[in-house]
């Protein structure tokens, strides 16, 4: 697939409504993007596939739903302020890093006497904000960067009341903000985003074992979504990518038209961010542990995946075009588990009853799965307004079937078609998703 690809996949979703510029009338808002209706429906599915994975299913995951707006100290705390805030330039040779106003770059390298330095860029990532009514006097404060801080300083709420032992894990879903320099890539980059996060504690020293094991868990993740496994690998994080608080990072990434780009960093934040909120705070935060009655303070291994990353990578995964019959059809393979409906019902036509047995067959579907009633044009028309939405299944409805009962049940991806009592469509349908 080619860059171009990517253009086609925008206006898919907009002509589909998965996605919308953001403000479109008054001319949009740069790289931010709204989900409409077919679009929401598939976000969910992601974020609901996520939570049963990483919190429903297991025995020693939580979650939580933090705040957006946070104590102004907690990014203090993060290394958020001190270290995304000022303007920096790299020096491409020996990598030292100076800030920007403090250096004459028209001047070689203090380091290595070499002149090679990058673009000064902006490292105060965060949207500032003022709490209160007076813009003056008001208490300044951020939208959260990440999603991770807000479960960091519930860590002893939700220990204490959940009273999970050690090794264990909080989850939390939702939106996080960063002031991004360069964006795009349509949902890749943006500067509004949601994150679907999970720190989880762990006894210092068995960082590794669970940096393995939480790298395995998340990867096949990406694959139970349906994802090509071979356009998924797990990169390791060279030592100058990693992020300060971090010893060793995976990024697990997808292979897009614009090349490799990540989806999700699973990374050993050691003991820092308990650590600092231990310090700023003055309130101790420790874990007792019941087996050698010590108090310590527990490391962690997070897991941090975008929602828009992964809706476009299983857009752009999924997206087919397809000569059929000297036509080109355009086909979204989704897996059927996050595709926005899960069966359409066509009557053939507009009269004889069969609308009516149609909707008593979208009415049945529904109290499972999501269906949709579509009885305007020609039937290969709705098959392929289907088609481009991604939903997997379709049911016909015609005169045989006020003779014997039966539909046509069509599938998707191979445009096969056989004949089933109406009486047997959800139990076909749950067979085929499973
Ligand atoms: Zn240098």
């Amino acid at each position: 697939m080619d860059l171009k690809s990517i253009e086609n996949i925008v206006s898919l979703c907009k002509r589909r409504g998965f996605i919308f510029q953001s403000s479109e009338i008054y001319g949009g808002l740069g790289s931010t993007w709204d989900y409409g209706p077919y679009g929401v429906e598939m976000k969910q599915r992601i974020k609901n596939f996520w939570w049963h994975d990483v919190v429903t299913s297991r025995e020693n995951v939580v979650g939580m739903d933090a705040a957006i707006l946070m104590h102004p100290k907690t990014w203090e705390a993060s290394g958020h302020v001190s270290n995304f805030h000022d303007p920096l330039v790299d020096c491409k040779n020996c990598k030292a890093r100076y800030r920007a106003d403090h250096v004459d770059l028209n001047k070689p390298c203090e380091r290595c006497g070499k002149k090679d330095w990058t673009e000064p860029r902006q490292f105060n990532l965060m949207f500032k904000t003022t709490i209160g009514p007076v813009e003056d006097s008001g208490e300044i404060t951020y939208l959260r960067p990440e999603t991770a801080q807000g479960i960091f300083v519930n860590f002893m709420n939700v220990q204490g009341t959940s009273r999970q032992k050690l090794p264990f894990g909080i989850a939390q879903l939702g939106k996080a903000f960063r002031n991004e320099i360069t964006t795009g890539n349509f949902l890749f980059r943006t500067r509004e985003f949601e994150q679907m996060e999970l720190e989880f504690f762990i006894h210092p020293g068995e960082n590794e074992k669970w940096l393995d094991y939480w790298c395995e868990e998340r990867l096949n993740w990406f694959k139970k979504l349906g994802i090509n496994p071979e356009k998924l690998r797990l990169r390791p994080h060279d030592k100058d990518e990693l992020a300060h608080y971090s010893t060793a990072c995976f990024d697990v990434e997808y292979e897009f038209p614009f090349g490799w780009s990540e989806l999700e960093g699973i990374a050993d934040r050691g003991t820092f961010d308990l650590d600092q909120h231990n310090e700023y705070s003055g309130k101790k935060q420790q874990y007792f542990d019941p087996q050698t009655n010590e108090r310590i303070i527990p490391a962690v291994v997070e897991s941090s995946a975008g929602v828009d990353r992964t809706f476009l990578t299983c857009l752009v995964d999924a997206y087919c075009e397809e000569e059929v019959r000297d036509e080109k059809r355009i086909v979204l393979k989704l897996d059927p588990k996050i595709a926005p409906i899960t069966c359409a019902v066509f009557p053939l036509v507009k009269k004889d009853g069969l609308p009516e047995i149609a909707q008593k067959i979208v009415e049945d579907i529904r109290t499972k799965y999501s269906a949709f009633f579509d009885q305007g044009g020609s039937i290969g028309r709705r098959y392929r307004r289907q088609d481009e939405a991604g939903t997997p299944y379709g049911v016909t409805i015609d005169h045989q079937t006020t003779e014997d009962g039966t539909v046509t049940l069509r599938d998707r991806d191979t445009m096969d078609q056989v004949r089933i009592s109406t009486d047997n469509i959800l139990s076909e349908l749950q067979s085929r998703i499973q």
